[in-house]
């Protein structure tokens, strides 16, 4: 579920000036605050919500940071939020779980005597991405090759100091008035050569291969989420240390749940007859089923919050939330008698006035008042 942008939430255009924000967050706060909303989850949303916003458009340099990069450039920045998706985790991370890190940070910059760096991109479903899992995947590289042990040279023998650089890997060369130095043509810069390069792997110390890695996803892991495999990248030329495997992590869409950050969403379709009398609901959740009770009188749109229910992130912290949106869901396939129950319900429903329907009644009032208003 994609987060709404600050300035919608505040209802704010996006040169508010710092009393408008003020302003606006005041307002919302005022009408959301749960003092005033005792178990109305939509509006503890609404609250949170405004308070994020609020502490991002209020401080110069993260609204500058939201202005320019969206959620992502002040994503675990505003107390109030939670930290959602990927972007900002860098530092968080080599403290806790030194091997995964979602964000932008690349690899390690390092010279081309190792093996390159691989990124595999793992798709997977939402519950193995909450609960932790093992999966196998298969990635074409470059292995040690076995037959010369990696140095490139065939029965045995060894690398010997190139005799155009004398080992340095780097030659001068004159070019007008000026000397330069660059790369030796004759070992491409490693100051060895092979006089009888291994036949298996051609000199290079390394084959291709596809390999088949087991690799542990740690509970919690969103879209975004990198796990560094270190070595497990190509093997490096002549011997030369391997380079890293990051196996990115991405979420496939799931049938019923729909994650935002650690809160998990689902729909939950309810007769109109439970809804109006209120009852008990089957509700399910990424560990099983749970029971909800629903009261009497409950509106399409509704949310429940079970608390706990949702995702506890790779961070660590505490569990996110599992939110219910009722949906009413009309009847179809209705019998003669059933339409004929339905009329008579109606008519009972009509004689008993306005009072039955209270949302199409504040509606009408709210049309009446529009085009009193013209
Ligand atoms: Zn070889
Ligand atoms: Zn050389």
């Amino acid at each position: 579920m994609a987060k709404r942008d600050y300035y919608e939430i505040l209802g704010l255009g996006r040169d508010a000036g710092a009393d408008e924000i003020k302003k606006a967050y005041r307002r919302l706060a005022m009408k959301h605050h749960p003092d005033r909303n005792a178990d109305n989850p939509e509006s503890e949303e609404k609250f949170k919500e405004a308070k994020e916003a609020y502490e991002v458009l209020s401080d110069g340099d993260k609204r500058a940071a939201y202005d320019r990069f969206g959620h992502a450039g002040v994503d675990g920045q505003a107390a109030g939020g939670g930290a959602h998706g990927a972007g900002g985790f860098g530092d968080i991370f080599g403290d806790i779980f030194g091997d995964i890190f979602g964000g932008n940070g690349g690899a390690r910059r390092r010279g081309p005597s190792r093996g390159a760096d691989l990124r595999y991109t793992l798709e997977i479903d939402l519950e193995r991405a909450v609960k932790g899992s093992n999966e196998k995947i298969r990635v074409p590289t470059w292995i040690h090759c076995d037959s010369c042990e990696g140095s490139g040279a065939a029965d045995g023998e060894k690398p010997v100091t190139c005799p155009t650089c004398g080992g340095a890997g780097q030659v001068r060369m004159q070019q007008g008035f000026f000397t330069v130095q660059q790369a030796c043509p004759t070992c491409r810069g490693s100051g060895t050569i092979i006089k009888n390069p291994c036949k298996k792997c051609g000199g290079q110390g390394r084959v291709q291969k596809t390999k088949t890695l087991s690799v542990n996803i740690p509970a919690g892991v969103d879209t975004g989420d990198r796990i560094r495999l270190a070595g497990e990248g190509e093997a490096g030329p002549q011997g030369m240390p391997p380079g890293d495997l990051y196996v990115q992590i991405s979420v496939l869409e799931h049938e019923i749940f729909q994650r935002d950050g650690n809160d998990l969403y689902c729909e939950l379709p309810v007769s109109f007859i439970d809804a109006a009398l209120g009852g008990e609901l089957e509700v399910p959740t990424i560990d099983g089923k749970v029971k909800l009770k629903v009261p009497p009188e409950t509106q399409t749109g509704k949310l429940f919050r079970l608390r706990g229910k949702g995702v506890t992130s790779v961070r660590g912290g505490p569990p996110g939330d599992l939110m219910c949106r009722i949906v009413l869901e009309t009847p179809v396939g209705l019998s003669n008698e059933q339409k004929e129950l339905l009329r008579k319900f109606q008519q009972s429903l009509d004689d008993g006035g306005t009072r039955h329907n209270p949302r199409s009644t504040s509606w009408f009032e709210g049309v009446r008042r529009f085009f009193d208003g013209l």
